[in-house]
């Protein structure tokens, strides 16, 4: 019997339009897997038409080399395409709906598959990154013609770098063949290094604020709420917050953390972290969910904010207890 990968090759085979979605608030990973495709599927097949849709992000813009960063489809294309999205669990995160009005539907992603969308589904979860699958995907088909190039080379290397906390979380010897397999096709990591940690002095400033701010209480659990105010007053602009997430893991009696970031809305998107407990359960119990030791949830209220509080705090409380 065919592999997933030669059923979804064989798809692809089939259709003129393949359009690409990610999730919604996109990160490295959500780029570079949706990029990084496009681009073997562009070099492979020049006469199809390749689209990645979905809103673009600035402060991640300088991840595409070309003029343009996220396609414009027109509504009619989705009659007759193909749709693959990439790095997202949850349909209702996808970023575009419109991956609904595709001809037949295809889920690639590395998060546990809680809901099973798509007219083929791809999951491997726990694997370090989305991108690294795609790497495994023109890996394994190659000899049908599939073809790799820089630009998608360095896009899924980006996207390993991202969702591996630069070589710190879900690290395992694939990953590190897969990378060195990338470093083959000569991109320059240097400048990819530079953009991704390098900050503006704003952003500089406002990551002194959390440090100083952030509430660490005796169980190990660590926490901040930025107020929209907050946000305005430093001025971030391109740069997004993203950047704070890993800063209370710097704190070594810090176990988890959460970052609660007022919404234009009223309500809190919430970035959760552990280096101990699980944490994805909990995300799930607000709206969230993600990888056990790195989720994304979402406060309506303070009392949200609370009631999460309480429960992460709990729950280390538990461990520490049993230790
Ligand atoms: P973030 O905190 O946004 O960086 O997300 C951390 C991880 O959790 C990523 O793998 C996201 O895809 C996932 N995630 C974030 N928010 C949600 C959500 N509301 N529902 C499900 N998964 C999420």
């Amino acid at each position: 019997m065919a592999s997933i990968e030669e059923q979804i090759l064989e798809q692809i085979k089939r259709y003129d339009t393949i359009i690409i979605h990610r999730h919604q608030r996109p990160d490295p990973d959500a780029f570079g897997s949706q990029l990084g495709l496009k681009a073997i599927l562009q070099a492979s097949f020049p006469d199809k038409k390749i689209y990645a849709v979905g809103k673009s992000v600035p402060g991640l813009a300088w991840m595409s080399e070309d003029d343009t960063f996220m396609d414009d489809v027109p509504d009619k294309a989705y009659k007759h395409a193909l749709v693959i999205m990439v790095d997202t669990a949850n349909a209702p995160r996808i970023d575009d709906q419109r991956w609904q009005n595709g001809l037949e539907t295809i889920k690639i992603d590395h998060h546990p598959n809680d809901e099973p969308y798509g007219d083929w589904q791809w999951v491997k979860n726990g694997h370090s990154a989305t991108s690294t699958m795609i790497y495994e995907f023109y890996e394994s088909l190659k000899h049908q013609g599939l073809m790799m190039t820089k630009k998608a080379a360095r896009l899924l290397y980006i996207g390993i770098v991202g969702d591996t906390g630069r070589f710190m979380y879900s690290m395992d010897k694939e990953t590190f063949r897969v990378v060195s397999e990338l470093f083959g096709f000569g991109f320059d990591y240097e400048a990819v290094h530079h953009n991704m940690e390098t900050i503006s002095e704003n952003a500089a400033k406002f990551s002194g604020y959390v440090l100083q701010n952030l509430e660490i209480l005796p169980s190990g659990f660590a926490y901040i709420i930025l107020s929209k105010e907050l946000i305005e007053k430093f001025d971030l602009r391109d740069s997004g917050t993203s950047f704070v997430v890993s800063l209370p893991s710097k704190i070594d009696r810090v176990k988890a953390w959460a970052i609660f970031e007022e919404q234009d809305e009223g309500n809190y998107r919430v970035r959760l972290r552990s280096r101990t407990i699980v944490i994805n359960k909990i995300a799930n119990q607000f709206e969230g969910g993600g990888h056990a030791m790195a989720s994304g949830a979402w406060a309506q209220t303070k009392s949200d904010i609370e009631r999460l509080i309480t429960l992460v705090d709990n729950e280390l409380m538990t461990i520490n207890n049993s230790n």
